[in-house]
């Protein structure tokens, strides 16, 4: 790769992430309220086109309501564009950091490049995906899954939020025709690959006393509900044999898999939500519903891990003869991230003299949708006490730095490579 190192210019990001900064603030100062297809969200995309277009860039939108920045030196228009970015949304008392910064820091990038005259062999686009969070609309990954084709336009036909308000709805008040998301999909063609900085919302990077990680892989997602079924009767007078406790099958269960999940590396469980019925103290419970979140980057770990869950909970009712159901009802496969950019991104924080790690991100993002279509990475950086999706969620200027200046070595790197076709 070329070693030439590039500059960034560092008011310019600073200036930029404390104007996104101010939108959508939580009037009790409890972080950010910028949910999607929210007032705010839409704010910060507006926002996001107009610093787009002061730049000089070619701005345009999609009927998801992604919103884009491209700069172009090629007379053909028609060269698929590395994409670098993030997101503007947020979840309820979100913070300034998860997606904000990797949209600051991709038009930091984009001008750095475009400013230095380095001659490059593809367009150039800076996206900020729309709905990545999901808490409103249960939704998620929206944005990036209506490029990618990845839709289930059941789903989202159906989704409303709290206060009933349908996602089609909320979309139309913004000018957004929900039936026409299909036909983001054709927009694919112009995306060569993509590229994502990103906060860590974890603890490892600080720990390790590291600045930088490329993420090896996205992890798959699998949330499971466990339906116990006994027999709801009087907490007193029911002889002990004759108790179909279905949460304490539950409970068994809980220990038995956390202690599988313990003993096994890259995975990880956590029993989230349980409901009892009657629950009443006086009652034996009758039915008993245990939704599991199970994670992990290998796709053949989290299929072992759903038949051992399931085995388990067989295990665990049978001393109560009662009877356990199994059933995904959210499924999100791993993604691995490209492997040749993520040597890049490794050369290109030694040219820079960045000490860099490996990382697998257990967390969702927009790069592990358009992974499974497009060549994707992502970069790291971290986290202050490895906390996110909280007010108090925060990463130094140091830091954000640190990655901008990786991001936009590595967008360089990828650029001015040789076009195979
Ligand atoms: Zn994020």
């Amino acid at each position: 790769m070329d070693p030439t190192k590039i500059g960034i210019d560092q008011d310019f990001f600073l200036k930029t992430f404390a104007a996104l900064a101010e939108i959508g603030r939580d009037p009790n100062g409890q972080g950010y309220q910028r949910l999607a297809w929210s007032r705010a969200e839409r704010e910060a995309h507006r926002w996001f086109r107009n610093q787009s277009e002061q730049l000089g860039f070619e701005v345009w939108t999609d009927h998801a309501g992604n919103s884009f920045a491209d700069f172009s030196p090629l007379a053909d228009s028609e060269v698929p564009a590395l994409t670098i970015g993030s997101h503007l949304d947020t979840v309820p008392y979100g913070g300034a950091f998860d997606g904000g910064l990797g949209v600051v820091a991709a038009l930091t990038a984009a001008k750095a490049i475009r400013d230095s005259g380095v001659p490059f062999k593809r367009p150039l686009r800076v996206a900020a995906f729309t709905d990545e969070e999901g808490p409103r609309f249960g939704t998620g990954l929206l944005g990036s899954k209506a490029v990618s084709g990845a839709l289930d336009m059941d789903l989202v036909r159906q989704a409303q939020d709290v206060d009933g308000i349908r996602l089609q709805d909320a979309m139309a008040e913004f000018g957004c025709d929900l039936e026409s998301l299909p036909l983001v999909r054709q927009t694919l063609k112009r995306f060569y690959g993509y590229i994502e900085l990103h906060i860590e919302q974890g603890p490892r990077l600080e720990r390790a006393g590291l600045p930088l990680a490329a993420v090896t892989a996205v992890t798959g997602i699998r949330q499971i509900r466990l339906t116990f079924q006994g027999k709801s009767n009087h907490a007193g007078t029911t002889p002990k044999e004759d108790r179909q406790n279905t949460l304490r099958a539950a409970a068994e269960t809980i220990a038995q898999f956390s202690a599988y999940v313990d003993a096994t590396d890259n995975l990880v469980a956590n029993p989230g939500r349980v409901q009892v019925h009657p629950n009443a103290t006086n009652v034996v419970p009758g039915e008993t519903r245990l939704d599991w979140d199970i994670r992990s980057p290998d796709p053949q770990l989290l299929d072992q891990a759903t038949r051992k869950l399931a085995q388990l909970a067989q295990a665990a009712s049978a001393p109560f003869h009662i009877v356990s159901e199994d059933k995904i009802f959210h499924d999100v496969p791993p993604c691995p991230l490209n492997e040749k950019w993520t040597g890049i991104i490794e050369a290109s924080a030694k040219v820079l003299n960045l000490p860099i790690t490996r990382l697998v991100s257990w967390a969702g993002h927009d790069a592990g949708v358009l992974g499974r279509v497009i060549p994707s990475a992502m970069i790291f950086v971290p986290s202050r006490d490895g906390i996110s999706h909280a007010p108090e969620e925060f990463s130094s200027d140091a830091a954000m730095l640190e990655g901008t200046r990786l991001l936009t070595q590595t967008t360089l790197a990828i650029l001015t490579e040789r076009r195979a076709e």
